[in-house]
């Protein structure tokens, strides 16, 4: 491809992306294929020469399209949201054309200088206080099992790495049973082991948060049978039903046990730019060693992009950071963001953060994570007084769940009818052993008509099913 062709393509590729977006609620939400449809529609073996763009193009609206479910449709309801702000995408394309591989500062000074200013205007965003620093990670997912290999280095008097974890003992680490199953695997690949992850029981709501007194309870067992606690994970925002630990209480414990800290707010961090909700939910933030929340999910930074903020980036470092001759660089002291994390090639993720913030301002994000924590309210009162549905858990900023009458296959049933009608995409979880169904607001585009229409939705399925 020429670089004509290439401006031609650009060019009738954007206008594409406007219009999917303008049409995009004539659209079923979640895709309507069968498994194997989209596969089948594929050539078995690839190309031997090349083939005209318009070919290619047509192919992708009429093969793939049909296969993709809408994340970014307003009634997208399911998990939790992973918004595309239109500046965030137009910062991707540039990405893409500089196509920088940002591991070292020498090798794009502007992303790493950029990646950490935009950390300090997210973790002032956030009302975290100075001397937090951080780094952008893929996923929480990563962050975590980067703070989880530091639990286990610091912990074990940074041994592990060198020794192997044949000889640490049983390290321990200790989180409520509401986590998210990041946690647990960033315990399997770290040889924690999931016997040594300890799951802590939650109280009732609104918050269902970690029991500090189990805590500090299992914690002295385990040091009695000559256990080594290693590490606190909170959560503020569990995927579940949105569960939230009191954070003041277990830092309090992690600071006085000495034990290394980290918080996982992948989803309800970016509502922490509305000041308002943190004295629900972000007291005591200050306290953690590190903490993760996803500028991807909920505020408008196209996929991927996770920020970990860390207290003390150097345990980090010790844990993760190794420097090959190939890798040294001469001159002044830099920032070499690739001995944070454990990939070494890395995006420039921080320039969609940086037009996404600039483009809306924090108040015109705010605004809209306000409206959708006050639509999700809404819609769980116009569920309630609506029969048979019954309120599982309440709000937890946009986030509730409910059931119909009815086993958990009448749940899932209803889940299934609803997501085949393709008006709404909803979820199903698992509350206190019982099914139930997640409803979740935060597409960036939603309207409060769009939330609204899903509880006509789900009663209009509800009846067909019966
Ligand atoms: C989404 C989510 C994760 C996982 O995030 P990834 O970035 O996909 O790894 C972890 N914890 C919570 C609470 C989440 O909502």
């Amino acid at each position: 491809m020429n670089w004509d062709d290439f401006s031609h393509w650009g060019e009738k590729i954007s206008h594409w992306a406007a219009d999917y977006h303008r049409t995009i609620r004539d659209r079923p939400v979640r895709a309507q294929t069968k498994p194997g449809a989209i596969a089948a529609q594929l050539a078995l073996t690839p190309p031997e020469t090349g083939e005209a763009m318009d070919a290619i193009m047509a192919d992708f609206e009429t093969i793939v399209m049909p296969g993709i479910t809408h994340w970014q449709h307003p009634r997208f309801f399911a998990y939790f949201p992973a918004n595309a702000a239109p500046p965030s995408m137009l910062a991707e394309m540039l990405v893409s054309t500089i196509a920088s591989q940002c591991m070292l500062w020498q090798t794009s000074p502007a992303a790493t200088e950029v990646e950490g200013m935009m950390v300090d205007w997210l973790r002032q965003a956030l009302g975290l206080p100075e001397g937090f620093s951080g780094v952008i990670q893929d996923s929480a997912s990563s962050a975590t099992l980067s703070a989880v290999l530091t639990m286990r280095e610091h912990a074990s008097g940074w041994r592990g790495n060198k020794e192997g974890l044949s000889g640490l003992g049983r390290l321990r680490i200790y989180c409520s049973e509401q986590v998210h199953s990041s946690i647990d695997r960033a315990c399997w690949v770290a040889g924690i082991g999931q016997d040594n992850l300890v799951k802590l029981p939650t109280g009732p709501g609104p918050h269902y948060a970690m029991e500090p007194d189990a805590l500090t309870q299992a914690i002295a067992a385990d040091r009695a049978a000559g256990h080594t606690p290693a590490g606190i994970i909170a959560i503020t925002g569990g995927t579940g039903i949105g569960a939230c630990d009191d954070l003041t209480k277990i830092t309090e414990i992690a600071q006085r046990e000495g034990i290394y800290s980290h918080l996982d707010a992948a989803w309800a961090g970016s509502a922490m730019i509305c000041p308002e909700y943190r004295d629900q939910f972000w007291q005591g933030v200050e306290g953690f060693d590190s903490i993760v929340f996803n500028p991807h999910k909920w505020l408008g930074a196209q996929f991927d992009c996770s920020v970990q903020f860390l207290r003390d980036p150097q345990k980090q470092l010790n844990t993760l950071k190794i420097e090959p001759e190939y890798l040294k660089t001469s001159g002044d002291a830099v920032v070499n963001y690739s001995e944070w994390t454990i990939p070494l090639g890395r995006r420039f993720r921080a320039l969609k953060i940086w037009f996404l913030l600039r483009s809306y301002g924090l108040d015109g994000l705010r605004t809209r994570i306000r409206n959708h924590v006050t639509w999700a309210h809404e819609l769980c009162e116009a569920l309630r007084a609506q029969e048979p549905f019954e309120i599982v858990t309440e709000p937890i900023l946009s986030l509730f769940t409910f059931r119909c009458p009815g086993d958990d296959n009448t749940q899932q049933r209803l889940v299934d009818a609803i997501n085949n009608d393709g008006r709404i995409y909803i979820t199903q979880g698992l509350h206190e052993g019982r099914k139930m169904i997640r409803f979740s607001v935060g597409q960036f585009d939603c309207t409060r008509e769009d939330v609204m229409l899903a509880a006509d939705v789900i009663r209009d399925v509800w009846e067909g099913l019966q």
